[in-house]
């Protein structure tokens, strides 16, 4: 780029720029480590690596996003086994937690909760883990049905999650959750849930409020939540006053479930940036970063 104004004019110019946009500087976005809590490695990203996201390719978007860890799950399990056990992964300075997917091809999406064979499935993958160490945790599993949530092989694998302390990745409505927990030894007060989307119907934010004020451990993931952001991908109002109310009870995730989603990778994790830039620091840093490493213990400092 030719003709460059010196630096110092160039800063004077931008601050100009942004009080004539919005009489205030508006918040930088937030440049922390991010932990992607709902990440899937799915057979048609990669395809024996001549898909077209193979190891290397996703690796390097999460490197260039500062994507520091990741909740891995895949159809099927072959995919999280793969990130898991390479050490490009290690060496891209990403951590895996894995978690077991419930399903083994698309026909499992609509009956794992009645098929004693998933049962079967789950507690094969327990028993074997990853190189990365244990599964830590159940899902993403669907109900597209909330009753659903009382089918056999889903009440026996909700107390499976509570007794075994493994954290649970559903992709449910509102009425599901209160289903789901009841199905726990506990009543839902010590199984760990993540709720992908927190609700992807879009549950009210005094409804979300209620379930959060009920179950303790219950955690909100935020990808295709509808409502969240608005004008210039910031927070909506209503969102950003229940984040700062439950600070410690949300995440972020890229849900990958089809390959176009691997595409917009960086651009996905761009748009967190922006809205968590409009958080106090803290608050920021809980939801990118802190609130997922806590719920696996994960150690090292970001
Ligand atoms: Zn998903």
């Amino acid at each position: 780029m030719a003709n460059r104004p010196p630096a110092r004019a160039r800063r004077a110019l931008a601050a100009l720029l942004l009080i004539a946009a919005g009489g205030s500087a508006t918040a930088a976005d937030y440049t922390g480590p991010l932990f992607d809590a709902h990440l899937h490695y799915n057979d048609e990203a990669w395809n024996g690596q001549s898909g077209p996201h193979p190891l290397a390719d996703v690796l390097a978007r999460m490197q260039r996003s500062g994507v520091k860890a990741i909740i891995s799950n895949s159809r099927p399990n072959d995919g999280t086994q793969r990130l898991a056990s390479s050490a490009e992964t290690r060496q891209a300075g990403v951590t895996v937690v894995p978690f077991v997917r419930l399903y083994r091809n698309r026909a499992d999406y609509d009956n794992w909760f009645r098929d004693e064979t998933i049962y079967r499935m789950v507690q094969d993958e327990l028993a074997r883990g990853t190189a990365a160490g244990p599964f830590r945790g159940l899902g993403e599993f669907h109900l597209y049905d909330s009753g659903n949530a009382n089918g056999p092989v889903a009440k026996k694998l909700m107390a499976l999650a509570e007794e075994k302390g493994l954290v649970v990745l559903a992709h449910v409505d509102d009425v599901a959750i209160d289903l789901l927990m009841a199905n726990t030894p506990s009543q839902g007060q010590k199984v760990r849930l993540i709720w992908a989307h927190t609700g992807i119907g879009g549950a009210p934010a005094a409804r979300v409020d209620q379930l959060m004020a009920r179950y303790p451990q219950l955690v909100g993931e935020l990808s295709y939540r509808p409502g969240l952001t608005c004008e210039g991908g910031k927070l909506c109002p209503e969102w950003r006053s229940l984040l700062l109310k439950y600070p410690t009870r949300f995440v972020i995730g890229s849900d990958t479930w089809v390959n176009q989603r691997w595409q917009y990778y960086e651009e996905l994790m761009k748009g967190y940036r922006t809205w968590l830039g409009d958080l106090p620091a803290d608050a920021a840093r809980r939801i990118a970063w802190d609130n997922g490493a806590n719920l696996f213990g994960l150690k090292g400092t970001q």
